[in-house]
C-alpha cells in the first residue's frame, strides 16, 4: 500500500526527519488559508497523487504570493495529471500540499528498500538527486552508492557516514545527511515499509538537510499491526476491482490482457498466466481464489473478472485438493447461470472428485469448454477468444 507525499512527510517528521512546514488543501480556499498560515514569502504547491514525475508534468509549482497559491491550487485540484509514472491515462488530483519554499543548493537521492538479491534492507543513495534515478544508474553507475544492512546488527553510524561521504559531502551537510538516514531507516523498519524514496533530499544554502519529496509504500501483509498506517489508505488511488476483491478475501491483480483467469493457489495462478502467454494470449488478471473457496466466493470471483470490460474469455484452472472439484464445478455453473456469461469459458479441473465435477459441468446446459490439462486449456481459451472475434 502506498501513501501520499504529505502523509509520508508527517510520518517521517515524527521520527525526527527534517521536513518543511506545509498543509494539505482540498479546495482553493483551503489552499489560500494554508498559505496565509505558512506566511511565505515563497510557497510550493504540490499535487498529491501516488506517482512521481509530478514536477515535469506540471504538478509542482513554486509561487510567490498568496493569490498565486490560490489560483495555482484552483487549476491543480481536479486536473488530470499525466506523468511518466501514471501512464498515459493520468491521475485526477484531489488535493494539493502547500509547502514552504526552499533555497536549494544541492539535490541528493536516498531510498531504502528490500533487496531481493541479498534478502536484506538496502540503502541506495546518489549525489545526483532530483533526476530519474534509473537514468543515473544506467549512465553513471559509479554515482550510485549501495549499503546493505545486516538484520542481526541493524544500522550503525558507519553505514550513515558511508552514505554521506560516498555522496561527496563533508562537514555540517554530511552530519545532517547521516542523521536523516538514521531517521529514515527507523521509520522504514518500525512501520514495516517496503519502499521509501526521498528524491530529492536537499542541502540548502545554509548547509541544512531537508526531505523535499517522499514516496513511501508498505508491506500489505503487515498492515494489521499498523492501524495508523492503514488509516492513510486513499481508496481513490486504488483499483476499485482490487478493493472489491479484497473484501471477499480474493487475491486479485488487474492486468492489461483479455483472458480472465480464475485459479486456486498463487503458484498455479502464475504458471497459468505464463502458459496463456506461451499460447499467444494475454492474461487480464491474476486471481487466486484461495484454498478454501466456497461457491459464493467463486461467484464473486466471476463477477470481478467479468466487470473488466477487456475480458473476452475466461480460463478456470483448479486443482482440487482440500477443495473438491465437484464443489468448484457447482460454483462455476451457479456463477455462469447467475451472470449470464457471454464470453467463452474454458475449465480445467484436476484432483479430488474430478469426474464428478466434469459431470456437473457437462449436465449443466451451459456451454463450458472442458480441458484435459493446462496446456490444452490455454490453447482452447486463446482459440475460443479468437473465434468469438
Ligand atoms: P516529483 O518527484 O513528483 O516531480 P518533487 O517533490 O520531487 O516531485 O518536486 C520536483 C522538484 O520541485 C524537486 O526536485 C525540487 O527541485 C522542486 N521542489 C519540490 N518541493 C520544493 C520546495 N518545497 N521548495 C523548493 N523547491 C521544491
Ligand atoms: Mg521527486
Amino acid at each position: 500500500m502506498n501513501i501520499h507525499e504529505y502523509q509520508a512527510k508527517e510520518l517521517l517528521k515524527q521520527y525526527g526527519a527534517p521536513v518543511l512546514d506545509g498543509g494539505i488543501a482540498y479546495t482553493a480556499d483551503e489552499a489560500e488559508q494554508v498559505a496565509k498560515d505558512l506566511g511565505g514569502p515563497v510557497w510550493v504547491v504540490k499535487a498529491q497523487i501516488h506517482a512521481g514525475g509530478r514536477g515535469k508534468g506540471g504538478g509542482v509549482k513554486v509561487v510567490k504570493s498568496v493569490e498565486e497559491v490560490k489560483s495555482v491550487a484552483s487549476d491543480m485540484i481536479g486536473m488530470n495529471l499525466v506523468t511518466h509514472q501514471t501512464g498515459p491515462a493520468g491521475k485526477e488530483v484531489n488535493q494539493v500540499y502547500i509547502e514552504d519554499g526552499c533555497a536549494i543548493a544541492n539535490e541528493l537521492y536516498v531510498s531504502i528498500l528490500v533487496d531481493r538479491e541479498t534478502s536484506r534492507v538496502a540503502i541506495i543513495a546518489s549525489s545526483e538527486g532530483g533526476m530519474d534515478i534509473e537514468e543515473v544508474a544506467a549512465e553513471t553507475p559509479e554515482k550510485i552508492i549501495t549499503v546493505t544492512i545486516d538484520p542481526a546488527s541493524g544500522l550503525s553510524g558507519f553505514h550513515c557516514r558511508k552514505v554521506a561521504f560516498g555522496m561527496g559531502l563533508t562537514g555540517k551537510a554530511a552530519g545532517g545527511v547521516a542523521k536523516v538516514i538514521a531517521a529514515l531507516y527507523k521509520t522504514f523498519m518500525e512501520k514495516d515499509a517496503a519502499m521509501l524514496e526521498i528524491n530529492p533530499l536537499v542541502v540548502t544554502a545554509d548547509d541544512d538537510v531537508v526531505v523535499l519529496d517522499a514516496k513511501m509504500g508498505f508491506d500489505g501483509n503487515s498492515l494489521y499491526r499498523h492501524k495508523d498506517v492503514q488509516d492513510l489508505r486513499d481508496p481513490t488511488e486504488e483499483d476499485p476491482m482490487e478493493l472489491e476483491a479484497a473484501k471477499h478475501e480474493l487475491n486479485y491483480i488487474k492486468l492489461d490482457g483479455s483472458i480472465g483467469c480464475m485459479v486456486n493457489g498463487a503458484g498455479l495462478a502464475m504458471s497459468t498466466m505464463d502458459i496463456i502467454k506461451l499460447k499467444g494470449g494475454e492474461p487480464a488478471n491474476f486471481l487466486d481464489v484461495g484454498g478454501g473457496a466456497t461457491r459464493e466466493r467463486v461467484t464473486e470471483a466471476f463477477k470481478i473478472i467479468l466487470s473488466d470490460p477487456n475480458v473476452e474469455g475466461i480460463l478456470v484452472n483448479i486443482f482440487g485438493g482440500i477443495m473438491r472439484c465437484d464443489v468448484i464445478a457447482e460454483g462455476v455453473v451457479a456463477a455462469a447461470k447467475e451472470l449470464e456469461l457471454t464470453v467463452p469459458l474454458v475449465v480445467r479441473l484436476e484432483g479430488t472428485n474430478v469426474e464428478k465435477g466434469k459431470e456437473i459441468m457437462a449436465n449443466s446446459g451451459i456451454n463450458i469448454i472442458s480441458a484435459s490439462d493446462l496446456g490444452d486449456a490455454a490453447e482452447k481459451v486463446v482459440a475460443a477468444v479468437k473465434e468469438a472475434k
